[in-house]
């Protein structure tokens, strides 16, 4: 966390909770987020409770956002959803590229590009994730892995637009496993990511951008992550499924 850059906490709840438990616990949330001034804090929720979990976080600075859109506009693609789509019920950002949707549902990285062009023009705040798997992280090929991510997905992004990006590091072996980067591991995964930022879109967007790291985070892991330079948030999944768990992270002392 480095001055400049507002901490980001966000919850993936990816396809869990049923309506009812979605709007108790973005009530719960709303009740407990402050004026929004020295953090912001967003839930990624299923795109059929976006209008109900919207219109509930409305009045709040709580963001709301879609987990996967598609990159046209309209047309015959049963099944997606368009950025106007998610904006009009009501989602303000998006994720992009999660490790679930590139590795189960086969999402080639060339789809990146088109979706984060998508996302900026349908006015939705893209949130796009990178990470290596296990096999490449013992193969040492991490960085090599997010230089393609990076570079298949920014290749249209131009600097004026990075304050409308973030970055989420989830090494794919840290989601939903328990197992949680090292601060060192995620130190220099996060470093890596602002350094290819700077030398491809300018120093001062290399300062700018956030990055979040996402892969287990708990109460518990929350306040040694954030206490690194590189990490200016957290993407959670599990943990954004409960207030228990939640709150205290989105309430880390900084
Ligand atoms: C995620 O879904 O992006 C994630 C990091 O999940 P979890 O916190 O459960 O590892």
């Amino acid at each position: 966390m480095k001055e400049g850059r507002k901490p980001y906490i966000a919850g993936n709840w990816k396809m869990n909770l049923d309506r009812s438990r979605a709007l108790d616990l973005i009530k719960t949330i709303k009740g407990r987020l402050g004026d929004g001034n020295d953090r912001e804090v967003a839930v990624f929720a299923p795109s059929v409770y976006l209008a109900d979990v919207s219109a509930v976080a409305q009045g709040s600075p709580l963001g709301v956002g879609a987990q996967n859109l598609y990159f046209e506009r309209e047309g015959a693609f049963t099944g997606e959803l368009s950025g106007a789509m998610l904006r009009e019920v009501g989602a303000d950002r998006v994720l992009i590229g999660h490790s679930e949707r590139r590795h189960l549902f086969h999402e080639p990285d060339d789809w990146m590009a088109r979706k984060l062009r998508a996302a900026l023009d349908a006015a939705l705040l893209p949130v796009l994730c990178v990470g290596e798997t296990l096999d490449e992280r013992k193969g040492g090929k991490t960085d090599r892995v997010l230089k393609r991510q990076l570079e298949t997905a920014l290749m249209d992004v131009v600097a004026g637009e990075i304050r409308r990006l973030t970055i989420a590091y989830e090494p794919v072996w840290a989601i939903g496993t328990g197992e949680v980067a090292t601060t060192e591991q995620a130190g220099e995964a996060h470093a890596f990511v602002r350094r290819w930022i700077a030398q491809k879109l300018g120093t001062e967007a290399g300062e700018a951008i956030r990055i979040l790291y996402g892969g287990s985070v708990k109460p518990d892991n929350v306040k040694a992550l954030m206490a690194l330079d590189d990490v200016d948030g957290v993407l959670v999944g599990g943990a954004s499924l409960k207030p228990d768990t939640f709150l205290p992270i989105i309430e880390f002392d900084t």
